[in-house]
């Protein structure tokens, strides 16, 4: 196994180009699971994690937009400045696994293993993020939904990587929530994102661990947009439950291993509902 360290974007891109099919590893948090399962059998690795156009963030105060590469990990996103810019993905990454497996995993890791339970996904679906691709041939940019194509699937194309991830900045409460088997170190058996956008007096509600990728609630979003009071931020206890009840019709879990789908809906229903209660605090 040949094992490239580049530590530039070009360096990785003329890599990626020799070498289209190789394994990408980031924070390795998801991929030497497969590599030790016997699941993957890469002839050549390229490590992207040093690459510094990977590893930084910006703010676009103009065009109120974070950017963040694709290496940036979960202990960072926890931290203000990030955190107090998009406190719905600190949110989240202060769910993912242990300190360890915050340390080193990334958001561009999350996004390229696809997971319907990946805790960053939900987060960048209702923020309506779009998802950075370059490779020897070129740039181009995803929303997130067309970068997921389904269960640990996306639009990825040999040769290329994800460099960065571009989140708009809400003017609104936003949160994650996620339900589990137990309180920590645990993959979602259900999860959601709510955040509200002020300006455009829009909900937006995204669904994680319901369906082959994250779903989006237009139903809900429009029920909860016509039914809160923005500037009081009030919302009576019917809008809250009939929110919560919108979204379980909405999500499309599965029976497995982990949980069922009956549980799994009524979870999303109870989270939703939760999260909106948060958003709208008073009745
Ligand atoms: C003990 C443990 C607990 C965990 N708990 C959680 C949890 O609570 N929530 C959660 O969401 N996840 C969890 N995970 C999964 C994992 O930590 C996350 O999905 C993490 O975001 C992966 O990031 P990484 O940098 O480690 O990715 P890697 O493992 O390096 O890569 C993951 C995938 O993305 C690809 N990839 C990496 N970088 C790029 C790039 N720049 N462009 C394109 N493709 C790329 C890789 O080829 C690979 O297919 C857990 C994992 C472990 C081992």
């Amino acid at each position: 196994m040949t094992v490239l360290v580049p530590l530039t974007l070009d360096e990785a891109l003329s890599a990626l180009a020799a070498s289209p099919d190789a394994l990408l590893l980031s924070g390795g948090t998801d991929a030497m699971v497969e590599v030790n399962a016997g699941h993957r059998r890469p002839s050549v690795v390229v490590a992207v994690n040093r690459v510094s156009e990977l590893r930084s963030w910006t703010y676009d105060p103009i065009g109120a937009t974070v950017r963040i590469g694709a290496a940036v990990t979960y202990t960072e996103l926890m931290e203000p400045p990030l955190a107090t810019l998009l406190p719905a993905l600190a949110e989240a990454s202060r769910t993912v696994g242990s300190p360890q497996i915050r340390n080193v995993g990334t958001l561009g890791g999350n996004l390229g293993t696809c997971s319907p339970a990946g805790d960053g996904l939900p987060v960048l679906s209702a923020l309506d993020a779009v998802v950075h691709l370059a490779s020897a041939r070129g740039e181009r940019s995803l929303p997130v939904h067309e970068f997921m194509v389904g269960v640990k699937r996306t639009a990825r194309e040999p040769g290329e990587l994800i460099t960065a991830i571009t989140v708009p900045i809400l003017t609104g409460w936003q949160g994650y929530a996620k339900v589990g088997v137990r309180n920590a170190m645990v993959i979602a058996l259900a999860s959601a994102c709510v955040a509200v956008d002020m300006g455009a007096r829009s909900v937006r509600l995204a669904l994680g661990s319901v369906g082959p990728t994250i779903l989006r609630c237009p139903d809900a979003e429009q029920f909860a947009a016509e039914s809160v009071d923005f500037a009081d931020r009030r919302a009576t206890a019917a809008v809250v439950a009939r929110f919560g009840e919108l979204a379980a019709a909405a999500s499309r879990p599965i029976d497995d291993h982990r949980s069922s789908a009956e549980y799994r809906r009524h979870a999303i229903g109870v989270l939703a509902a939760r999260l909106l209660r948060r958003a709208f605090p008073r009745e």
